[in-house]
């Protein structure tokens, strides 16, 4: 199914920079460019009102606290825990947010390193960097449902890759991953685990993936894991029973995106490893007179001061869990709203990620910014996400629908291969429920 938005967006804006000119005072000029800005503010704020199919959390409004400090440049030149000639940093401020995350995936304070990044892809490229260099001649192993960015940083690093088939649920296929693993046992393994796939939130099981290393000979010394938890890295820790994944089994780096759960005006990550890992990554360099050891040499100052706010002001892991829950509460909600309305739709088990079957016109994916995959969409019930946005959702969605399937003549997709038997609608497996289209 072709994707093309393009004749949706392609909204007509002028946005040419025009040199002075001399009938134009410095009044008339700032006139132009204040109503320039605040219609981009009106179309952001309708944006994010309708903002239902990404990882972004919308609700960054107590950042606006933090504006004197776009008075300054702020920059992180290099390691975190190093001081630098360069005055005009926030390494403080980013050293307090990885002792934070440090204490969530629990590994003390002297044993871990990392740093703020531009955001998971960063950092998934840091981490796989990393594996490599530790085992030269080691294979990714990743599931197919692994995010883009897990293949671009392979091929940036000349990987040698197996992809790994998945269950319904998205999570990695153990059988499939262990016969990969037995057909490659002379070369040591690096892993990407999804801690939450980006269309489904499909967990890998870490415990199973172990096991599988296990009983294929992998010692520990012969295998690098990475876990990639963009998104799920903030709701996992905050589950009663939830999938644990920590320092104190045998990974190797975990990577999350701070403006996904936690939400933040721009794009920002966090990567931590094993301080042990480091060492021979890192380089002294003069200019800089710091280590280097960070993919991006300068590196944005602002965005630990923005993390470091929000942890604060959302409470920190208390105010998260509450957050957490009422997502949880709104996707479940959604879920059912779906369902009764003969829909397709899975939710995984403590999970955000809504998936349900493909709207059928371009403008309606627009309006409310879903992501599409084949035949499948999804919404993401984010933070931000009120229940009052879902009822509207749900009713243009139902409302959309008598035009799409009335008349009979268009046949409902079926997403019994996507989704499982069990949650597809379609009028072979929809039991019922689909007498409603
Ligand atoms: C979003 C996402 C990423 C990439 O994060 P960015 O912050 O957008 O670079 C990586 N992995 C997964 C699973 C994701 O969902």
């Amino acid at each position: 199914m072709e994707n093309n938005i393009s004749n949706v967006t392609d909204k007509k804006y002028s946005l040419d920079l025009v040199e002075p000119f001399d009938e134009e005072c410095h009044v008339d000029r700032q006139r132009r460019l204040t109503k320039i800005l605040s219609e981009f503010q009106e179309h952001l704020a309708e944006r994010s009102n309708h903002f239902l199919g990404y990882h972004l959390n919308q609700d960054c409004s107590c950042l606006t606290d933090l504006s004197p400090f776009l008075r300054f440049h702020i920059n992180n030149v290099g390691d975190p825990f190093k001081e630098s000639n360069l005055g005009l940093h926030s390494k403080k401020f980013e050293v307090a947010v990885l002792d934070w995350f440090a204490e969530l995936w629990e590994i003390e304070n002297d044993e871990y390193w990392g740093y703020v990044t531009n955001g998971g892809t960063e950092a998934n490229l840091q981490a796989l960097l990393l594996g490599r260099d530790l085992l030269p001649d080691g294979i990714l192993y990743a599931s197919k449902e692994s995010h883009y960015s897990i293949f671009k940083a392979a091929r940036i690093c000349r990987m040698e890759c197996q992809i790994i088939g998945t269950l319904i649920t998205g999570e990695i296929d153990c059988m499939d991953l262990r016969e990969k693993l037995f057909a490659n046992k002379d070369k040591p393994a690096i892993i990407n685990l999804n801690i939450g796939t980006t269309f489904k939130g499909g967990v890998d099981n870490l415990d199973l993936v172990l096991k599988t290393l296990e009983e294929c000979d992998f010692s520990r010394d012969r295998f690098y894991i990475h876990c990639d938890a963009a998104l799920y890295g903030l709701i996992s820790p905050f589950l009663e029973n939830g999938p644990k994944f920590s320092f104190k089994k045998p990974i190797g780096s975990v990577s999350v995106s701070a403006h996904k759960l936690l939400g933040s005006s721009m794009p920002c990550g966090v990567f931590m490893t094993r301080k042990r890992h480091i060492a021979d990554f890192s380089r002294n360099i003069e200019y800089i007179a710091t280590v280097d050891n960070t993919i991006s040499g300068s590196r944005n100052g602002h965005a630990p001061i923005f993390i470091w706010y929000s942890l604060n002001m959302k409470l920190g892991r208390m105010g998260l869990q509450k957050e957490v829950n009422k997502c949880l509460m709104n996707a479940r909600y959604l879920r059912d709203g779906l369902k009764n309305a003969g829909i397709s739709v899975m939710l995984n088990e403590s999970n955000i990620l809504v998936v349900f079957e493909r709207p059928l016109d371009l403008e309606f994916i627009y309006h409310w910014q879903l992501s599409v995959d084949g035949k499948m969409a999804h919404v993401i019930v984010m933070p931000h996400v009120t229940v009052k946005m879902l009822d509207d959702f749900l009713s243009d969605l139902t409302r959309k629908r008598e035009i799409w399937y009335g008349s009979g003549e268009v046949r409902r997709l079926c997403l019994a291969e996507d989704i499982g038997l069990s949650n597809c609608a379609c009028s072979v497996h929809g039991n019922g429920n689909s007498s409603r289209n």
